[in-house]
């Protein structure tokens, strides 16, 4: 499965040549060569260097035909941008890099994804060629080219491989939804990441006009994602959360009858008129060519329209066949308008029938708050949407890219994210829709690695991927952050896959002092209705427990040595977690329903005390985490919603040592 680096070299091979009046060929090392790779993300996967020409930075040519692509035009000027050049052709040129888009060379049009597929070839020692099989694919060339060319330049002067590199992604469409992603296209799109959706108003207004709109910051989707090779796609929210709307305002008729709040009557076909005409004004936008329409989330328990027309069929059956309704009415006039459909809890169920109901080409995003929302080790895609895959159909998933979606906490974790990525390539699935909560600031390292493994996921291990993360970011000592990233991940994933602390929020399984007060704590391992794995459902054995102590240990020593506050801090996090996930462990054994024995009370009173400074430490340094990251808004205070749990967590269990003769 792991092929790593492949890395050409030929030693030896070129000695100092004077180029033209400037540039000067040189031989590379494998340590240079090695070095070089680590600044690329993703990593391609096939390059062989063949030496180096440095050259003065303004005696670089950056060439394209004179009709190019919009992409390729904005190719040519962020190579020019990173070289620092005026013009794109310098009066005094010693090397030129040369943009085209050919699919026909070179086998281009035959690989995986063509149009976002690539090579670079040297031409000689003065020029490198850059083909794209479509016009991103030659704005993906540039990418690579421009990251390799940061990498060592200084004083004006630069240093240009002369590289051979075949690349394309593994999943055709890579990208986020919703946080402050809108703000981070052009950091995306520097990753190779093409995709970004935002939730939009869809509306009627009080002369019964239907109206799209992309509010704030969010319209750059459109306003910009295009120029940076990202597809912007606007998003019809949950359809039984459009009150605020104006629809029911308008067409009170709609409103679903005896159905919970919300749910729209499918039988009147008033509403397909109305999702028909939002599409429509979406695709009028230039750049969007698709809409995304989520299917009603959550219920609760309820039912959708209970009138004579829609009980007769399955309501979230009914809701797919209305959606296919307004979208082939809506292409009646705008043939070329493409149609994605995201599932819900609500869906699960009749998750196979809905997908029945959508013509081949609609594409669909597989949601579901607890079973793609969850840092759980555990596979995610179900076998029915595999099997959907195999009959040729668009999947993607939307996963939670952070730890926890709502309760915000550190979560460094390229482990987490290569299982993840890995199992969505080898399930062959064709789209990546993660969440970054509550923002790419607080999940830098995990987004990356997200767009690394989407692209190449047999290229780097997480090791592999934490060395060239260290080297990108500067850190002095690329080895020992790995080192950090291979103790502290691990642990954390379980911490998270646990749903620690944020499932003590939920009525199931309920607050773990009450729990172990009442002697219902479960085994290490346990998972209540196979949804809900407070406190230790990733925890499988007392060994491993143990070992996530003694890892935590470790990763708080080396991230001191680090001296990154942030690490720091979430070390702290991660270790307070652990021991006092440990602590209550121990608590389970002495606390019976009947009271502690005395013999157990000294050793009781010890582990309650554990458990409060464990959590102590974790609250403190939560805040002092993301006060330490480097990227984010100074007014951010994401951490405060886990601050909260922890407190609560604390006093409760102070409350029980106190009642149990066990208080400090
Ligand atoms: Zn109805």
């Amino acid at each position: 499965m792991k092929r790593g680096l492949t890395v050409g070299l030929l030693s030896g091979w070129l000695v100092a040549t004077v180029l033209g009046a400037g540039a000067v060929a040189e031989p590379l090392s494998k340590p240079d060569v090695v070095r070089w790779t680590r600044h690329l993300v993703p990593l391609p996967r096939d390059i062989e260097f063949k030496g180096a020409v440095i050259s003065p930075a303004d005696q670089v040519a950056i060439s394209a035909p004179p009709d190019a692509e919009p992409l390729v035009r904005q190719a040519v000027k962020e190579l020019r941008e990173c070289l620092g050049l005026e013009a794109a052709a310098p009066a005094k040129a010693t090397f030129t890099i040369r943009l085209r888009v050919e699919p026909k060379d070179a086998g281009i049009g035959k690989l995986p994804h063509a149009d976002q597929a690539y090579t670079i070839r040297p031409d000689g020692q003065a020029a490198l060629v850059l083909t794209g099989g479509g016009p991103r694919g030659a704005y993906y060339a540039a990418k690579t080219v421009q990251q390799l060319l940061r990498a060592f330049a200084a004083e004006g002067k630069v240093r240009v491989p002369l590289v051979t590199i075949t690349d394309w992604p593994d999943i055709e469409d890579r990208g986020f939804w919703g946080a402050d992603t809108y703000y981070r296209l052009r950091w995306m799109s520097d990753r190779k990441l093409n995709y970004d959706e935002q939730i939009a108003r869809n509306g009627v207004d009080g002369q019964k006009r239907c109206f799209v709109d992309l509010s704030g910051g969010k319209r750059k989707i459109i306003d910009e994602g295009p120029t940076y090779g990202i597809n912007p796609v606007p998003v019809v929210l949950h359809l039984e959360q459009l009150s605020g709307s104006g629809l029911f305002e308008a067409y009170p008729e709609l409103k679903g009858k005896d159905g919970r709040e919300g749910t729209i009557c499918y039988s009147n076909p008033k509403f397909v008129d109305i999702l028909a005409e939002w599409l429509v004004q979406w695709r009028d936008l230039p750049g969007v060519t698709e809409v995304d329409v989520w299917m009603a989330e959550n219920l609760a328990g309820q039912k959708g329209c209970q009138c004579e027309g829609c009980i007769k069929e399955d309501r979230s059956v009914l809701e797919a066949r209305t959606i296919v309704a307004a979208w082939t009415k809506a292409r009646q006039t705008r043939p070329d308008l493409g149609l994605r459909v995201l599932t819900s809890e609500e869906t699960e169920k009749a998750n196979p029938r809905v997908i029945a109901e959508l013509p081949k080409e609609v594409k669909l995003w597989y949601y579901h708050s607890l079973f793609t929302y969850n840092a759980r080790e555990k596979p995610m895609i179900p076998p029915y949407l595999v099997d959907a895959i195999q009959e040729g159909r668009w999947v993607g998933v939307c996963p939670n890219i952070c730890g926890i979606v709502g309760t915000f906490q550190p979560f460094t974790c390229p482990q987490f994210i290569h299982y993840r990525m890995g199992e969505f390539v080898d399930k062959k699935l064709s789209g990546l829709l993660g969440y970054p909560v509550p923002g790419i600031a607080h999940t830098r390292l995990n987004a990356e690695a997200a767009a690394e493994w989407t692209w190449n996921l047999a290229g780097r291990s997480p090791r592999e991927f934490a060395v060239s993360y260290a080297v990108r970011q500067g850190y002095s000592d690329p080895e020992k952050f790995a080192d950090w990233c291979e103790a502290n991940g691990p642990v954390a994933w379980d911490v998270y896959g646990s749903e620690w602390p944020s499932g003590e929020k939920r009525k199931r399984p309920g607050k773990l002092a009450d729990l172990l007060r009442e002697g219902k704590l479960p085994e290490l391992g346990s998972v209540l209705f196979s949804a809900f794995p407070i406190p230790w459902g990733d925890i499988k054995t007392v060994q491993q427990l143990d070992r996530d102590v003694s890892e935590a240990n470790r990763a708080v020593q080396l991230a001191r040595e680090i001296g990154v506050e942030e690490y720091v801090q979430e070390s702290l996090v991660i270790q307070g977690y652990i021991q006092a996930i440990h602590a209550l462990w121990q608590l389970k054994q002495v606390v019976k329903p009947d009271g502690v024995a005395a013999a157990d009370k000294p050793a009781a009173r010890r582990w309650f005390k554990a458990y409060v400074d464990s959590l102590d430490q974790a609250k403190a340094a939560l805040p002092a985490w993301e006060k330490a990251l480097p990227t984010r808004a100074s007014s951010d205070h994401y951490t405060r919603g886990a601050v909260e749990i922890v407190t609560k967590m604390i006093a409760g269990m102070k409350s029980l040592a106190v009642d149990l003769g066990c208080g400090p």
